[in-house]
């Protein structure tokens, strides 16, 4: 098993030091040197391409030239990708060089080994339930929420690769994959593609404001804003309850006579009707 992506929990970008744009651009490079290319199959898999050929238009030519030098100038802004921390139960662990990455979505570390994939964190009694984030993401919750993440309040919200539902339309276009389409959401096409399929298809490149979400959310704007929707919900809720009664949040009147219910302050509770034929919440 290759190393995978690993996404971070609070923005849905990858966080691994793989950025897969890097091989793309090589890709073509490549492919504009030749001066040529191979017309894909128009078969169901869209990225298989056949044996007959076709040379690249001049003017065709001259923007996927002109976008791989905007891509090389971009490059820099996706460097905060790589400043991590790791959240396990109790601790928040700055991810420095000594931190290896592991296959299946972990990182070890002194023979210590964080998993982050919630489907991998029963796996065995070694690796330690960890989830992944960008120092970034964490520190604007931080600064815009007063909010610091834990595992314990979005456990039951994430998928099986530690993810949310929802991370704005755009983004859930792209996230998930084992290899994260940079590329692809940077130009704003479907994932699963090619630069034969799109030089094929006489398709002019421009980097799309679907880059705006691969940029560090402490210094743009337009990223703070999608995450700040996606993580306001999930704070207040969290603080609302808090705040609460010691007996469940939910009122009783909405259960049957005899439903137990753990309390806000961790007791037990059950339905009764009182004496006023009211039903409420009374502490076993
Ligand atoms: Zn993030």
């Amino acid at each position: 098993m290759g190393v995978r992506d690993i996404y971070c929990v609070i923005c849905g970008i990858t966080t691994s030091r793989i950025h897969h744009y890097n091989n793309d651009i090589k890709e073509l490079k490549k492919i504009l040197k030749r001066g040529k290319f191979n017309v894909p199959s128009s078969g169901k898999y869209k990225t298989r391409l056949g044996k007959k050929e076709k040379i690249i238009d001049d003017k065709l030519k001259e923007n996927y030239e002109k976008f791989i030098k905007d891509f090389d100038k971009l490059k820099n802004n996706f460097k905060w990708c790589d400043d991590l921390y790791i959240i396990t139960e109790n601790k928040l662990i700055n991810v420095d060089k000594s931190f290896h990455l592991e296959d299946m979505a972990g990182f070890s570390k002194n023979r210590k080994y964080y998993t982050t994939e919630k489907d991998f964190w029963n796996e065995d009694e070694y690796s330690i339930k960890s989830l992944c984030c960008h120092k970034s993401c964490y520190k604007l919750l931080l600064k815009k929420l007063n909010y610091k993440l834990k595992i314990e309040d979005i456990e039951n919200k994430l998928d099986e690769m530690s993810l949310l539902k929802s991370y704005g339309s755009v983004v859930n276009k792209y996230k998930g994959e084992q290899d994260f389409p940079w590329t692809w959401m940077i130009l704003n096409v479907s994932s699963f593609n090619s630069f034969e399929r799109l030089l094929n298809d006489n398709i002019k490149l421009k980097i799309s404001k679907n880059v705006n979400y691969l940029m560090d959310p402490l210094k743009n704007k337009i990223n703070e804003e999608r995450i700040l929707k996606i993580w306001k919900p999930i704070v207040n809720k969290k603080k609302i309850l808090k705040k609460d009664r010691p007996s469940p949040s939910e009122s009783a009147t909405l259960y049957d006579v005899g439903k137990i219910k753990k309390g806000n302050d961790g007791n037990m509770y059950e339905v009764v009707i009182n004496k006023n034929k009211v039903k409420r919440w009374k502490k076993k």
